[in-house]
């Protein structure tokens, strides 16, 4: 793969509710620089989706040709459902732009391994369990059901804090998007200045 050294690729990941979509949704407008990685999965789409912006969604026999044939960077089994990060369109993007991958611990464990990756490691958390609960009720996009399994996963989801570069406390979405644009801001600065000098 070529990459262009220049550009970064910022790893978002929390636990369902914690507010990373909005976050995702703010960093990919106030940086032109940014795309957003769509990925694939074999999950439903919401009423609120569109397919090829949102995610790709495929079938599950879909989805198991793209892990045979080695298509995947990274894929995950989440709430039932496969997610996965293809190799492909992340290759493309890199070369002209800085890639946000909104992802679980499981699939960034997997991007790690990949050394030539640039990666920035966020991970998002909320201070307020109960907060969260009522974010994943008024959001009004899962059913009961879903809702107690994303509060569930929560504890687990957690538990894989070290993997990250930085954790961030959400309990103010505008405070948490200025830390991560310092992070980002950071980043770009370290990256063209390495550049500068080799
Ligand atoms: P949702 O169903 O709410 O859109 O996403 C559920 C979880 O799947 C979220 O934590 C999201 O970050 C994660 N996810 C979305 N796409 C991918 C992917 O390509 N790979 C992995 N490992 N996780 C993903």
């Amino acid at each position: 793969m070529i990459h262009d050294r220049s550009n970064i690729m910022v790893v978002l990941s929390s636990p369902s509710g914690v507010g990373k979509t909005t976050l995702a949704k703010k960093i990919d407008q106030n940086y032109q620089s940014f795309k957003i990685s769509v990925s694939h999965t074999t999950r439903s789409p919401r009423s609120n989706e569109v397919n090829g912006v949102d995610y790709h969604f495929i079938t599950q026999t879909e989805f198991k040709k793209l892990i045979n044939d080695g298509k995947f960077y990274e894929h995950a089994k989440i709430f039932e459902n496969f997610y996965g990060t293809l190799k492909k369109n992340v290759d493309e993007t890199i070369k002209e732009n800085d890639i946000l991958f909104d992802i679980d611990w499981q699939g960034t464990k997997q991007l790690s391994k990949f050394k030539n990756l640039n990666l920035i490691k966020i991970f998002l958390i909320t201070a307020n369990k109960k907060e969260l609960k009522n974010r994943l009720i008024k959001r009004n996009q899962n059913t009961k059901e879903d809702i107690e399994k994303r509060f569930k996963a929560f504890e687990e989801d957690i538990k894989h804090w070290k993997d990250y570069d930085y954790i961030i406390i959400n309990e103010d979405i505008d405070a948490c998007f200025n830390q991560i644009k310092n992070i980002i801001e950071t980043h770009k600065r370290e990256v063209i200045f390495f550049q500068t000098i080799q």
